[in-house]
């Protein structure tokens, strides 16, 4: 594996789970990037209950325009 992508392992985690995934690969002695090749920030409206994906840092539901919050809130356990 050269590559893994947040979005592709089917869930959705902030980039700062990096460490976490990282650990799980070592412990499964798969060999892995420094970090998310492919990055990608979700959050999840609290509006509409959208889940977004955070483009260029801005921060509002692409949905409805209302404001996302800054604090990870996408619970891949309930999406
Ligand atoms: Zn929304």
């Amino acid at each position: 594996m050269s590559e893994v992508s947040n979005q592709s392992t089917g869930y959705c985690p902030d980039p700062d789970s990096w460490p976490a995934v990282a650990a799980a690969l070592d412990r499964a002695g798969v060999a892995r990037p420094g970090g998310f090749t492919h990055a990608l920030v979700f959050r999840r409206c609290a509006r509409c209950l959208q889940d977004n994906v955070v483009r260029e840092g801005v921060f509002v539901c692409v949905f409805c325009d209302a404001g996302l919050p800054h604090a990870w809130n996408v619970d891949p356990g309930h999406s």
